[in-house]
């Protein structure tokens, strides 16, 4: 038995009223953050001006508790005066808006201090309307609406439906093997939407029916390849979407957009079409998800280890090829998906090295090609003459990396289980590759790689 924290989302369909109460409670949410923001600003800027008139440490106007507990303290202090309003919201609105404020704060104190692994957190900046409007629930009354499996009950809202049945919740919640801890309300992309995080309660692992290991590499032109052969396909209607984004995407470069340099503003039909791309986009990536679901439940039900590439999480932003961005978003998906359900299923999960040349490598020989043009999808050993498909050779180069992944002085990561399976962690995890190539009859003898050094073809 193990618990783990899990995520179930619906999207919800609120009447006209219910639509306006969740938008008002974001918009408290965002008041309270503003509020809250504005506040520490000015006391930060009160103690530096002070010392520079060079008062000591003690006698400064003492600092504000930044916690989410003091925050929330202040507020209600505060709010009758600021926001007189504010009976019209559920609490929880405040409180989720002093929360975020909170943990900004504390990750930016954290970053600038230097005890922040990670990109630089900036200091927290004021939400404006445009921002992504939400808030969380963490306690009273919430969760979901017995009867029909078809409403979500939210503090002062009441009754919402959702878009899809909610059965699948309930059924653990009515076992007794999962408990609502919170639920955040957003809306994206022109939807409304409740995620519940959800600490579940699972039985011991499932032994693995195939057993070994696989290497799993993901493409453009297929959702993946497996080391056994296997070709995962895209499925069809993903690629109809996929071309369909393609097309919008051409229609927005082919209109006025904003440049930061001229200052020159997007026009009104830039940004109409540049909305209508990125609800296919958001469709693309959804798409791919789920089919990424299906594939990511399998491998881990069937096999004990799983070796996958890294990613450059952070490059995916600076990527400004559109196909890459899409298969990068499968590809930082699948290792999220499978870090946490080989942590759920106690499989084992190896992460190849960022610059582990998978794809350039001869997996019969173990030659390293200088170059390989993304193009080339056929891969053309110069020296042995091996030839493989291109993805195909790859995922057997991982594979091979479970091996070297086994013995102890490679400081290979063993699933990791993660603390909030939604929130993967971005600091570098990778290990320093070496390959056992696997035994072949009739092949020569070649140099064994050692786990910490890199390989190259010995002639
Ligand atoms: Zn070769």
């Amino acid at each position: 038995m193990s618990t783990h924290h899990q995520a179930y989302v619906f999207a919800l369909e609120p009447t006209p009223e219910q639509a306006q109460a969740l938008a008002s409670h974001c918009g408290a949410a965002r008041f309270a953050y503003n509020w809250g923001l504005a506040r520490v600003k000015t006391n930060l800027a009160q103690r530096a001006a002070e010392r520079t008139y060079g008062l000591a440490e003690a006698e400064l106007t003492p600092a504000l508790d930044r916690s989410a507990y003091g925050l929330r303290k202040q507020w209600n202090a505060a709010k009758h005066a600021v926001a007189p309003w504010w009976g019209a919201n559920s609490k929880e609105a405040y409180a989720s808006g002093l929360a975020n404020l909170s943990v900004a704060l504390k990750n930016w104190n954290a970053s600038r201090t230097g005890k922040r692994a990670g990109r630089k957190a900036g200091f927290p900046r004021f939400r404006s309307k445009r921002s992504r409007r939400s808030f969380r629930i963490t306690t009273g009354s919430f969760g979901l609406d017995g009867a029909g499996n078809r409403h979500v009950k939210l503090p002062r809202i009441g009754r919402v439906r959702t878009g899809e049945s909610t059965r699948k919740l309930a059924r653990h919640l009515h076992r007794g093997s999962a408990r609502i801890l919170a639920a955040t309300v957003s809306h994206r992309r022109g939807r409304w939407q409740v995620s519940f995080t959800v600490e579940k309660t699972t039985p011991a692992p499932a032994p693995a029916t195939r057993g070994g290991a696989v290497g799993v590499d993901l493409g453009i032109t297929h959702l993946a390849v497996l080391s056994t052969g296997e070709t995962v396909a895209n499925p069809k209607h993903l690629e109809k979407v996929q071309r369909k984004l393609r097309r919008a995407q051409r229609r927005v470069a082919r209109r006025r957009g904003p440049d930061r340099r001229t200052g020159q503003t997007p026009s009104g039909r830039w940004r109409k079409a540049r909305a209508a791309a990125d609800r296919l986009h958001t469709k693309v990536v959804n798409a791919r998800r789920d089919h990424l679901h299906k594939l990511t439940t399998r491998l881990v039900a069937d096999f004990d280890t799983i070796v996958i590439e890294d990613l450059n999480v952070a490059g995916m932003v600076a990527n400004r090829r559109l196909a890459r961005a899409v298969a990068d978003v499968g590809m930082g998906e699948v290792r999220r998906q499978l870090e946490y359900k080989a942590a759920w299923s106690g499989r084992r999960l190896v992460v190849a090295e960022r610059w582990f040349p998978s794809s350039k490598t001869c997996n019969d020989c173990g030659a390293v090609k200088a170059k390989l043009r993304l193009s080339q999808r056929t891969f053309a050993c110069q020296v042995c003459g091996a030839v493989a498909d291109r993805d195909a050779n790859a995922a057997r180069n991982l594979a091979g990396l479970a091996e070297a992944a086994s013995s102890p002085s490679c400081g290979a990561r063993i699933n990791e289980p993660a603390g909030n399976p939604r929130k993967p962690s971005l600091a570098g995890d990778g290990y320093r590759h070496g390959k056992t190539p696997p035994a072949r009859a009739g092949s020569t003898p070649r140099r064994k790689a050692t786990a910490q050094g890199t390989f190259s073809h010995v002639s």
